[in-house]
């Protein structure tokens, strides 16, 4: 047993024998895509879930951050941060628009709205920020700094599924917010995703745009992609929404024994919970101080690693790093200080919603000295 691998993530499966009952429901309609009738009830559940307005399933959370680039008529520079999956600096690329990389606050890994402002320039369109670790990012001053400077924001929340701020969704956030049901996340539909909009007229035009631009049988009103849920996968994710909640308390409770544990370790920091927000608990980031904590971060991370414990270096190395981005001007290495640091530093321990207190000590017995 303590030879076992443990995993940094686990997908959370809905029960089989109800998920055979709705495979058979999917069977003899004979309609497996296109807006079927598991796509709008997931998508009805899930505004409800989340408390916003609308919901448009999409089949991975990548396409829906191309897709609102595309709606938004995004172009030319886009401002961003390094710290995140590389698909939110990708769909930038796609859409061929320059990234703008800013330096992230320390205090959360999110980007550093004190530092966007001197980012601007007359070919600056959009924001795209990130909700990194799902904690949210300070949509208030983002929100003032764009209307300033008449910019687009989208927000990148693949990991911000469910996470709110003084009972309201941080989704709400934002032109518009895209979400990853990937099976690493916190919900997922295998592969899936989803984009949050504020209005009907929106939400239709995204509807549109997923199915290749057709608004009827024989009009397309712009070139659309090809990013339609299927009915299985949406089928999938209304049996995974019911259990979502439990997951998410489970993972509470994994975060609660790892900070209890790692509070008095010297070298070793990781974020509490945010006043007013309930979390998700999508990751749990731990940073090493090499001189402190008297190990490398390399040096724990592979010592973990022998003992069959796969933490992942999540996000390291940043975006700005990959040989696409390298040369972009904001990619230097000391114009992102706090996005280096926290990138050497990182590592992500195991969480999801199966793990055991006992698996969890045999994790800490590693890291606790
Ligand atoms: C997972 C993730 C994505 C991409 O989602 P996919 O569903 O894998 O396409 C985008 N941005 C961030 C921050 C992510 O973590």
């Amino acid at each position: 047993m303590s030879d076992d691998i443990v995993t940094v993530t686990s997908p959370l499966l809905p029960n089989l024998d109800e998920f055979q009952v709705m495979l058979k429901q999917i069977w003899d309609s004979k309609w497996i895509t296109n807006n079927g009738s598991f796509h709008k009830q997931l998508e009805k559940e899930l505004a409800e879930y989340l408390k916003v307005p609308y919901v448009s399933l999409f089949t991975n959370g990548t396409l829906p951050l191309i897709t609102a680039l595309q709606a938004l008529h995004v172009t030319g520079e886009v401002i961003t941060t390094p710290y995140s999956f590389v698909a939110t600096t990708h769909a930038l690329w796609w859409n061929g628009i320059k990234p703008v990389f800013v330096d992230i606050d320390l205090a959360t890994g999110n980007i550093d709205p004190d530092k966007i402002e001197a980012a601007i320039t007359p070919r600056t369109t959009a924001i795209m920020p990130v909700h990194v670790y799902g904690k949210p990012c300070d949509t208030k001053r983002i929100k003032d700094i764009a209307d300033k400077y008449g910019l687009k924001v989208i927000y990148d929340a693949a990991h911000a599924f469910g996470v709110e701020v003084n009972g309201e969704s941080v989704l709400t956030a934002g032109d518009m917010s895209t979400l990853s049901f990937h099976a690493t996340k916190v919900y997922n539909t295998i592969e899936g995703g989803a984009m949050v909009m504020h209005d009907e007229q929106t939400k239709k035009r995204i509807d549109y745009l997923k199915n290749f631009g057709f608004a009827g049988e024989t009009e397309v009103i712009a070139p659309g992609i090809n990013s339609k849920m299927d009915e299985v996968r949406a089928a999938y994710g209304i049996l995974n929404l019911r259990q979502v909640d439990g997951a998410i308390e489970a993972r509470h409770q994994v975060a609660i024994q790892y900070r209890n544990a790692l509070r008095n370790v010297k070298g070793i920091t990781f974020f509490d919970d945010m006043p007013g927000v309930r979390h998700n608990y999508s990751y749990f980031p731990i940073f090493v101080n090499e001189e402190e904590y008297g190990m490398t971060r390399d040096e724990l991370y592979f010592k973990m690693k022998d003992e069959k414990v796969l933490g992942r270096r999540y996000f390291y190395p940043l975006i700005s790093e990959f040989s696409t981005y390298k040369g972009l001007d904001s990619a230097r290495r000391d114009n992102l200080p706090n996005a280096h640091k926290m990138a050497d530093s990182v590592i992500c321990l195991p969480m999801h919603h199966a793990l055991s207190e006992e698996v969890v000590n045999r994790i800490l017995d590693l890291i606790v000295k």
